[in-house]
């Protein structure tokens, strides 16, 4: 037998192995009814975006679907042990592919749910988002998979990340790219149950179409990646812009908070200390997209 076909039935008999021990979303409530998940990251290779499910009597709205089917099914699977109503509205901060490559699993589970992002957003993930990833999935990751596998073959210890990794670019790579049904340009008001739900764009500020959410009844305000723990993503984005749309978000939230932050629920005030001054108080609630 080849090392060649070694090395594929590692992989195939894996990759379940793997899914089944990812540890399930961490959950937080944010509010009553309004929950934070937190996937954890692809071995040393892929961080995953934050998914937060705002539950009504009448259905669920999710904010920002993961970056993968597994971490998508995995909140959705948690999402199913709060409520037994459906999905009735995702909404797609960016076109990032951490904020949406898991929509498949709304959509196949919920055929009519509506997918909302700005048009700008939907845009992108038509073209350039799917450009943008081709060569990290065709060349960077199978490059790099190969020499780990290399440096595996003489450390056992590194089997875990092997496997961990190997089903990222699985995952990933097997995406069935589920694009936005309803798109809008400024904003989009959705009642749902007893929930009024606004989103919002106020102009590019990370990407062309950031989209947030703004529960005014809540004081609550998920941000996607418009602010990101501990170093925004404005350097790469557009500084001028980012600053004008982070006053008015703040103008919004005062003086009670709740900042997106990605990667964990650290609070506003926190990340604003890595350099930007965008915390309107020390009541900061922190949320994660
Ligand atoms: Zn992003």
């Amino acid at each position: 037998m080849t090392i060649r076909r070694v090395l594929l039935l590692v992989l195939l008999v894996s990759i379940p192995a793997t899914a089944q021990n990812r540890p399930a979303p961490a959950r937080t409530e944010l509010a009553p009814g309004i929950f934070l998940f937190t996937t954890p990251n692809y071995g040393d290779v892929g961080l995953d975006g934050n998914s937060i499910a705002i539950l009504s009597r009448d259905g669920v709205l999710v904010f920002d679907t993961n970056g993968t089917p597994a971490a998508a099914a995995a909140v959705l699977a948690e999402i199913r042990k709060l409520t037994d109503r459906p999905v009735r509205w995702v909404v797609n901060s960016h076109w990032h592919w951490d904020h949406w490559y898991g929509t498949e699993v709304y959509q196949r589970a919920f055929p009519d749910v509506r997918i909302v992002a700005h048009e700008k957003t939907r845009e992108m993930m038509r073209g350039p988002a799917l450009d943008f990833n081709r060569p990290g999935l065709e060349t960077q990751l199978p490059k790099y998979l190969q020499t780990l596998e290399q440096r595996a073959a003489d450390n056992p210890a590194l089997k875990t990340l092997l496997d961990e990794d190997r089903f990222f670019l699985e995952q990933k790579s097997r995406v069935r790219h589920t694009f936005p049904n309803v798109t809008f340009s400024d904003r989009l008001n959705i009642e749902l149950g007893e929930r009024h739900i606004e989103v919002r764009h106020y102009g590019r500020a990370v990407t062309p179409g950031d989209a947030f959410v703004y529960l005014p009844a809540e004081k609550i305000l998920l941000l996607g990646d418009l602010i990101v723990n501990p170093i925004t993503f404005a350097l790469s984005g557009y500084p001028t812009e980012w600053q004008f749309a982070s006053r008015r978000h703040e103008s919004l939230i005062f003086p009670v908070s709740a900042a997106s932050i990605f990667g964990s629920a650290r609070t506003l005030s926190q990340s604003s200390r890595s350099g930007f001054t965008f915390a309107p108080a020390e009541t900061s609630r922190a949320t994660t997209s």
